[in-house]
Formats: structure tokens, C-alpha cells, sequence
């Protein structure tokens, strides 16, 4: 559970609601706040009650981001540069993260004028219903797990939480990480406005981490996005609305959505954090490996060369390029960016993209 290679496909709802709770078990945080197992029950089928049955952004997403979050916690030893509450916030706000997501993003909202792009005047308006249904859920007694804290702790947390899911609006993606690229030399646990920066980052990192796992998990997540995604298209033309071009279905490809993807906002992203915590990057000195292994890559004339043990994260970005203007047919490439604790593993197959 504590690894990126986790398969959530092997788990039913049921289960995955015992998962979560073995999160908080786990965490110490229902021996911390004081919180009854009954509440904590309680919140997770609210949780589970208030995600729709939509293709990519519905309960099991909920629970592949806060899995991430759960194992980059361990991985990255928080628990000893951040309190509680902290830890608290950061995995509440996974777990909430897209309550009640409708299938269709912000930019059909405002251009369709629903009632949450009225209510919420155009800014985030999918964030800011998540992040309130999340506090519907709590004002309820019998599933408020914050009920035994006090006051002030509470506001605390409703500050963070807010916080971190209105940061998974991926319009402010380079606000934010601009923040984080610019705190990095002088990062300082005990600042609180760092702590908060790192918060975003590290809920966005799980929210996009699925290219990050194993192929066979991240893949039929990808045709999930997609389905979604043509959902929304294939409505914008029904009603005359603009056309969201990475969602059309004329227009987008299997890889052609997951090249630009990876290659401008997930490495980008991925990047930044591992360079506050480089135990999620390579060690040199590690034989098991960290690298990109064995990519083996033909062109279309059926030359195959063979690279080994590339450095990844520092090279990938130079590689991608490469092989994309190279003709490559048939290339499969396994990258593993996190010596011995398998933090994750980038897998691609191109060939059945290419
Ligand atoms: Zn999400």
C-alpha cells in the first residue's frame, strides 16, 4: 500500500473504503485526533456516496491520489519534517480532492454557464464545490472525523484543505510551481508559508501521478481520461460550445495526449519535488537502478539500438523529443526513477502508440 506500484484495479469499493481507513490507521492519525472508528467509517462511505460514477474523476481516482500521497509520505520521511495536522490536511485533501466532479472541467462550466461556474463566478469552479462538499460531509456530526479537535485546530485544517484542493486547478499549474521553484534554495520546514507551497505540490504530484505507476495500472486509467474527456467534447458540439481541443476526439491519440502531457507538466512538476527531497531521484551509487534500463528502440528502417542505464529524470526530457522525431515504431522503454524503494516506475509502450 505504501508503493506507487499498488494496483487499485484488484481492490472493490468496499475494500478500497478499508484502505483508506488503514491510511489514517496506519499514519497514527485516529489514535492522534482522537477520531471514533465509527466517524471515521462514516466519512469515507460520505466520501464514497458524494463521487459519481464517471469514468475517470470518481472514487477509485479519489483513492489512487491519496494512495500516492500515502506512499510519498513514507518515502519522503514527512513525518519527521511536518506535524501532524499537516499530514492530516495533506491526506484529507486527497481523499475530498474531487467530490462530486460532474465529468465536464472548468472551462465547459464557464462556457456552458452551469450553476457552478454562477455560483462560484467563473474562478475554479469545480475546486471550490469540491472543496465544499468536503465540508458538507464534516458539518455533519456522525461523519465529522475533525469533531474531537479543537477550535483552533480545526480552522487550521479547513484553511489547509481549502488550500490544497483549490491548488489542483490545473489552470494555476506554473503559478505554483513557479512558488515552489522559487522557495527551493532556501526551503524551510518550520515556514509555514513553505510548508503550505509544498502541500500544493505534493497533492498535485498524486493528483497526475498515474503515468508514474506500472504500465498495466496507469493504461486503463488513460482510456478512462479519455472516455471522459470525449464525454465532454462530443456535449460541447451537441450544444454549439468551443471545443476543448485536447478532448476532441478527431483531434487527440492515445500518445499525442500523453507525450505533451508527460513531457510539460508532469516531469516539470516531478522534478521540482524531487530536488527538495532527493531520495525520490537517483542514487548514484545504487546498482540496483535508477535509470532508464534496456530502452530499446527501433526506427523505422529496423535499426534497433539498444540505451542502458540512462539517468532518468535529469535526461528524460532530452530523450522524449529524440524519440519522438526519430520514427521510432516499436519502443519499449521502462524507467524507474527511485532506486531501491520503487518509488515509481515510468512504463511506456509506443509501439502500440507510434
Ligand atoms: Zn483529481
Amino acid at each position: 500500500l505504501k508503493t506507487p506500484t499498488f494496483d487499485n484495479w484488484q481492490w472493490e469499493d468496499a475494500e478500497i473504503m478499508v484502505l483508506l481507513q488503514v491510511m489514517y490507521t496506519d499514519l497514527d492519525f485516529i489514535s492522534t485526533f482522537n477520531i471514533e472508528l465509527d466517524v471515521m467509517q462514516q466519512f469515507l462511505y460520505e466520501v464514497y456516496r458524494r463521487y459519481n460514477n464517471i469514468p475517470f474523476h470518481n472514487f477509485k481516482h479519489c483513492f489512487c491520489v491519496t494512495q500516492m500521497m500515502y506512499g510519498l509520505i513514507w518515502l519522503t520521511d514527512l513525518r519527521s519534517k511536518m506535524d501532524s495536522i499537516d499530514l492530516l490536511i495533506m491526506l484529507t485533501s486527497a481523499v475530498c480532492h474531487d467530490l462530486d466532479h460532474t465529468g465536464y472541467n472548468n472551462a465547459y462550466q464557464i462556457n456552458a454557464r452551469t450553476e457552478l461556474a454562477l455560483r462560484y463566478n467563473d474562478i475554479s469552479p469545480l475546486e471550490n464545490h469540491h472543496c465544499a462538499v468536503a465540508f458538507e460531509i464534516l458539518e455533519k456530526t456522525e461523519s465529522n472525523i475533525f469533531r474531537n479537535l479543537s477550535t483552533e485546530q480545526f480552522k487550521r485544517i479547513r484553511e489547509g484543505i481549502i488550500k490544497c484542493i483549490l491548488a489542483t486547478d490545473m489552470t494555476r499549474h506554473t503559478e505554483i510551481l513557479n512558488k515552489f521553484k522559487a522557495l527551493l534554495p532556501v526551503f524551510d520546514f518550520s515556514n509555514k508559508d513553505n510548508r503550505d507551497v509544498l502541500m500544493m505540490i505534493m497533492i498535485k504530484v498524486s493528483d497526475i501521478s498515474n503515468e508514474a505507476r506500472p504500465m498495466d495500472v496507469a493504461e486503463p486509467w488513460l482510456d478512462c481520461l479519455l472516455q471522459e474527456f470525449f464525454n465532454q467534447s462530443d456535449m460541447e458540439k451537441l450544444e454549439g460550445l468551443p471545443v476543448t481541443p485536447f478532448m476532441d476526439r478527431d483531434k487527440v491519440t492515445k500518445p499525442s495526449s500523453q507525450t505533451g502531457f508527460i513531457r510539460f507538466v508532469l516531469f516539470p512538476l516531478f522534478i521540482e519535488l524531487a530536488n527538495l527531497f532527493p531520495c525520490l531521484e537517483l542514487n548514484s551509487n545504487d546498482e540496483e537502478i535508477h535509470c532508464v534500463k534496456n530502452l530499446k528502440a527501433k526506427d523505422t528502417t529496423g535499426k534497433t539500438t539498444v540505451f542502458r542505464h540512462l539517468s532518468v529524470l535529469r535526461f528524460w526530457p532530452i530523450l522524449l523529443p529524440c524519440l519522438l522525431s526519430s520514427n521510432i515504431q516499436n519502443t519499449h522503454l521502462s524507467v524507474y526513477f527511485i532506486t531501491r524503494q520503487t518509488f515509481a516506475s515510468v512504463d511506456f509502450s509506443y509501439h502500440e502508440y507510434i
